[in-house]
């Protein structure tokens, strides 16, 4: 299976890349290689798999999903297991975000949001076409969710200039940068702000506080914007609570994917508040939202996503990424001191060593040498590992980040590279 001669595959030059490493099964955090050798999973197969590989529960339930509708379509047509995932979905998170329009992708759930901020102000008989973005922030691949994701991140350099307005503000963690977003707030036609809370994931894995996330909403209303979170990474517990949303900065949209469905099946949902909902309900079809993914709210992703919830219902999960982040601060503190390293930093399940330059891609193969997967990007080395591991694994990945930043400080510095 070395040869992948039909197979075009994310972010990589096809003509230079190194060839992939072909897997041939999975379970709990260790992926399994078709040469027998295993790699302990230090980032969570893109930080979705919360939960390990191969779950007893989510195995069974898609099985007897499969048994009685792999999928039906969802307009005119409803199902057991989407109804039962939106209303929990819709119990569990902050404030009055009630309303779930599911998808199959992250970034298709960033489109819906942005089509939903629009159209919002449209049925309410304003033009509001642009958005505010924040600089690190991504949203993902398709032409809108690039269209606010950071430029300077490498995502879409390819395609610079070609995206829906916008316009990007740092982070109001000052007096000045807050200054900077209520200028930009007061613009005329923002339909909407868009943020990672509490972490930017793809532009570099960097933390932000709760205050910040405050001061977005405060400002968003100050000036009748609407705010929307995309969870889609920080959703389902990876940053030490359940939502990284606070109660102070409840977004009125809000984006979820990755680890919705533990990740066993491509799922994604984007979520109104009812105030946004409301506005699209009148007499006028053409208020209706016009969107329909063809395998939305598939039934067995809805039934993956339900039991993941259970499991965050009856197994300590929460308690385990509180555990991860107390032995990543005592195990990668080690870190600070080396040469090239410019910061350490862990929040909940994400542990993070910045360096000095952008070396990542280089570092790869290092990685997998030592038994872990670990997919260094742009100037960080990170680890966002399943929730489930264990001390001994966890420990593995650690002294693995830390010997292999250690003997990067010799190595030439390379091309950006994404995650
Ligand atoms: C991964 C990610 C996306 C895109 O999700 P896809 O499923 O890859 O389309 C969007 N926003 C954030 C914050 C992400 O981490």
């Amino acid at each position: 299976m070395t040869c992948i001669d039909s197979l075009w595959l994310p972010y990589t030059q096809m003509a230079t890349a190194p060839a992939p490493l072909p897997v041939v099964g999975a379970e709990g955090v260790r992926i399994k290689l078709a040469d027998g050798r295993e790699l302990i999973d230090g980032i969570s197969s893109w930080w979705t798999m919360c939960h390990g590989y191969g779950h007893p529960h989510i195995q069974q339930a898609v099985a007897a999903q499969l048994d009685t509708l792999p999928h039906v379509m969802f307009a005119g047509l409803v199902h057991e297991p989407a109804l039962t995932l939106a209303r929990r979905l819709a119990t569990l998170l902050p404030g009055k975000l009630e309303r779930v329009f599911f998808s199959e992708s992250g970034s298709v759930a960033v489109e819906v949001a942005l089509k939903m901020a629009v159209q919002y102000w449209r049925n309410r008989g304003e033009q509001r076409h642009r958005f505010v973005a924040f600089r690190n922030g991504y949203h993902g691949d398709t032409l809108g969710a690039l269209s606010v994701t950071d430029p300077g991140s490498g995502f879409h350099d390819a395609l610079a200039g070609y995206r829906v307005p916008q316009v990007f503000a740092e982070l109001p963690c000052d007096n000045e940068t807050k200054a900077a977003l209520d200028a930009l707030l007061a613009e005329p036609g923002i339909a909407a702000a868009i943020v990672e809370p509490r972490v930017q994931g793809a532009g570099g894995m960097r933390f932000h506080d709760a205050a910040t996330l405050a001061a977005i909403r405060t400002a968003c209303d100050r000036h009748g914007v609407l705010l929307i979170a995309d969870e889609i990474m920080t959703g389902f517990g990876r940053t030490g609570t359940l939502f990284a949303s606070p109660a102070d900065a409840v977004p009125d949209i809000l984006c979820l994917s990755k680890a919705l469905t533990g990740g066993t099946l491509p799922l994604a949902a984007t979520v109104a508040a009812d105030h946004v909902f409301a506005a699209f309900c009148s007499e006028r079809t053409e208020d209706a939202f016009m969107h329909g993914p063809t395998f939305m709210a598939n039934p067995l992703a809805c039934a993956a996503a339900n039991a993941s919830l259970d499991l965050f219902e009856r197994e300590s999960r929460m308690q385990q990424v509180a555990a991860i982040e107390t032995q990543m601060k005592l195990e990668l503190e080690p870190c600070r001191t080396l040469p090239g390293v410019v910061d350490v930093r862990v929040m909940g399940a994400i542990g993070v060593v910045q360096l000095d330059r952008p070396v990542a891609a280089s570092l790869r193969p290092a990685f997998a040498q030592r038994g872990v997967w670990v997919r260094p990007f742009g100037d960080i080395v990170y680890l966002a590992p399943p929730f489930v591991i264990d001390a001994a694994d966890l420990t593995t990945l650690t002294t693995a980040v830390c010997e292999v930043v250690s003997e990067s400080a010799a190595t030439a510095p390379c091309l950006i590279s994404t995650p």
